[in-house]
């Protein structure tokens, strides 16, 4: 099985960084490309995030080889839907969804003859809409496919092949351990930034002039991801409950421990744990993960 022609739907920074991606890495496939809100579709125009402009979902996919839905988790189903008359019999239906075992559920539900694989490229940043995205958002980033155990495997294969081609590293799992997995990993800490973030400028005793004065500290690293798209993290949440909840309660145990630490002056435990996570901290980097520079490399501290 052979993609030539990508339809891409939602041409924010995800949607429109798989058109870049494409153009760059992969020029010989065509894609097409739709967005529901109008002055999005001008935009994405005008930066040449596709090959064509649509303005209506059934023009970009009729020709897919390949459709990849690229909207909040919580929108999937209703974008699926309108697609289904318009799919060639042989389409491979995808997204870039953050949450896997909701958006598989919904995907089937919309469209249950097609081949749907899921998957959920680990690369993103704060910004959202078509002017975020770039080229190499993918590059030596994990794509994460979860395709249901019924499904062709030489669509799997396309499919791999496909986020090989954008210099992505691919791996497949199921959708249940992926949620889990990305709800340590990227929904809690997106949790943890929005909660400090959201203390710090509720604190009566504390000027928010003085938060913002004084957060190279630490608390500027939490606004960064305090940052990310709202529609995109409340639909994260929304889809991924059972995940995140069960994460939240180790959290939150582990949190009343350290508490209690502090409290009771137990510098042991304090110096233990802080010991094991600088240790993961230089597994991140060694592999590759993040930069090693201190402070990010930041300009006023290289
Ligand atoms: P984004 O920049 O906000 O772009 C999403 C676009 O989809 C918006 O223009 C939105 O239009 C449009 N849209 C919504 N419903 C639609 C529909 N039914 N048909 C066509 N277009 C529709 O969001 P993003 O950051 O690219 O996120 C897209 C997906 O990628 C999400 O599922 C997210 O979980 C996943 N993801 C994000 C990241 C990240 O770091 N941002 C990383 C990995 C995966 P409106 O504004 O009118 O709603």
């Amino acid at each position: 099985m052979s993609i030539q022609h990508v339809a891409i739907l939602g041409l924010g920074l995800l949607g429109g960084s798989v058109g870049l991606a494409v153009r760059e890495h992969a020029n010989s496939i065509t894609t097409t490309g739709y967005d529901r809100d109008v002055d999005v579709r001008g935009r994405a125009a005008a930066l040449g995030l596709v090959d064509e402009l649509c303005e209506t979902p059934a023009d970009a996919v009729r020709d897919a080889d390949l459709v990849i839905l690229c909207v909040p988790v919580g929108a999937m189903e209703t974008a699926a839907s309108e697609l289904a008359p318009h799919l060639k019999p042989n389409a491979i239906i995808s997204d870039v969804g953050s949450s896997k075992e909701s958006v598989t559920k919904a995907l089937a539900n919309a469209l249950p003859a097609h081949t749907i694989i899921p998957a959920h490229p680990v690369a993103g940043t704060e910004h959202s809409g078509p002017e975020a995205g770039f080229a190499s958002l993918f590059t030596n980033r994990w794509c994460i496919l979860t395709p249901p155990l019924d499904v062709d495997e030489t669509a799997v294969a396309a499919l791999s092949d496909f986020w090989a081609k954008l210099g992505a590293k691919v791996e497949i799992m199921d959708a249940a351990h992926h949620d889990l997995v990305l709800a340590v990993t990227s929904h809690i800490p997106h949790l943890i930034a929005y909660t400090i973030v959201g203390t710090a400028s509720d604190l009566e005793e504390v000027t928010r002039s003085e938060v913002i004065k004084y957060s190279a500290g630490g608390f500027r690293d939490f606004t960064r991801i305090a940052a990310s798209d709202p529609v995109m993290w409340r639909d994260v949440f929304l889809n991924n409950k059972g995940a995140v909840l069960e994460v939240l309660g180790r959290f939150t145990e582990d949190l009343t421990a350290l508490q209690r630490a502090i409290r009771s002056g137990d510098g042991d435990t304090l110096h233990d744990l802080f010991s094991r996570t600088r240790a993961i901290r230089r597994e991140v980097i060694d592999q590759g993960q993040d930069d090693e520079r201190p402070d990010f490399g930041r300009k006023d501290h290289s």
